[in-house]
């Protein structure tokens, strides 16, 4: 840790100030009122040690990022099944595309993108009593963290705004991929994207990712090793859309980006980290989220390849 302390430390010194190119997302008026010059680092070890500078403790909007726990309960549920329902190849193609839908006969390309979340979404609608609730509680148990909040300004902001994710859900529906109502998949939907968290939560919530033994402190597995690795494995080819060859190529670890600006990265057996900064580049990525891991998995030579 001692290491990778002092080399997080100088990167986000020497970032801090750079020239960011991105824009914040305006697109959900609510995140538009987020100060652009936020800035924060965490890392969690699997021997669970911890280290965080900047803003790693403000609460940010996870937006996409919450899919990987969506699809990690989705997946406990349904096991190899889910993948009738979405697929596991990357998109090429913006986040919110409705392009290959119609080709693909209303399974989405992967879970990542929002139309595979969406599926995702309703997956669970019709495994879970309350599904917000109960979302929540899943993500209370795997970070051991009670203090986990929807933001419901944020959550009813995309809703007022969320043309493409309804046009989205029901053109799914029209295959017949949607089997609940589209508005309980959508209000779903909007609110997993609203929930916050900070750094520091988000790289702790990580853990059972990188780390084979994991348990919550209620004694519960959340994956099985191999179902860890097709989740890594997704997020390493679809985490970032039409940039995941991209963050492959220049982080090397599987990740997840959110139009909040958070980005989580795993390092199987070794760390979970995560970065926020809001201005996101054209491809809707955190700018300097990637630009500090590319920086940083080159220093440490710590990508998984
Ligand atoms: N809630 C956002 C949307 O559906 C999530 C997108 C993202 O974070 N890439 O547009």
């Amino acid at each position: 840790m001692e290491n990778y302390k002092k080399i997080i430390e100088d990167i986000y010194l020497e970032l801090k100030n750079v020239d960011d190119t991105g824009e914040v997302a305006n697109y959900i008026s609510e995140l538009a009122t987020v100060s652009p010059d936020n800035f924060g680092v965490n890392i969690t070890t699997t021997n669970k040690e911890n280290f965080g500078v900047g803003d790693f403790n403000t609460k940010f909007s996870i937006q996409s990022i919450s899919k990987v726990f969506a699809l990690t309960l989705a997946y406990k549920f349904e096991d190899a099944k889910l993948w009738e329902r979405v697929n596991v190849e990357p998109s090429g193609n913006p986040f919110n595309s409705l392009l290959q839908l119609e080709a693909n006969l209303g399974i989405p390309r992967n879970p990542f993108i929002n139309s595979g979340a969406i599926v995702v979404c309703d997956v669970l609608c019709s495994h879970l009593k309350n599904p917000k609730e109960d979302f929540l509680d899943f993500c209370k148990e795997v970070s051991n963290n009670t203090d986990l909040k929807y933001n419901e300004k944020v959550a009813q902001s995309e809703k007022k705004s969320g043309f493409r994710n309804i046009a989205l859900c029901n053109f799914i529906k029209s295959f017949g991929n949607i089997k609940n109502d589209v508005d309980e998949v959508l209000d779903f939907y909007f609110h997993i994207c609203s929930l916050e968290m900070s750094c520091k939560e988000l790289s702790k919530i990580s853990l059972f990712l990188a780390d084979d033994n994991f348990i919550t402190n209620k004694g519960h597995r959340i994956l099985t090793m191999s179902q860890a690795k097709r989740i890594n494995a997704i997020l390493l080819t679809c985490g970032f859309y039409d940039e995941s060859g991209e963050f492959a190529f220049k982080v090397g670890l599987p990740g997840k980006s959110g139009v909040g600006g958070g980005i989580i990265a795993i390092h199987p057996d070794k760390y979970c980290i995560a970065v926020w900064s809001p201005k996101l580049n054209e491809k809707g990525n955190s700018y300097k989220g990637m630009l500090f891991l590319e920086t940083f998995t080159t220093k440490t030579a710590s990508s998984i390849f």
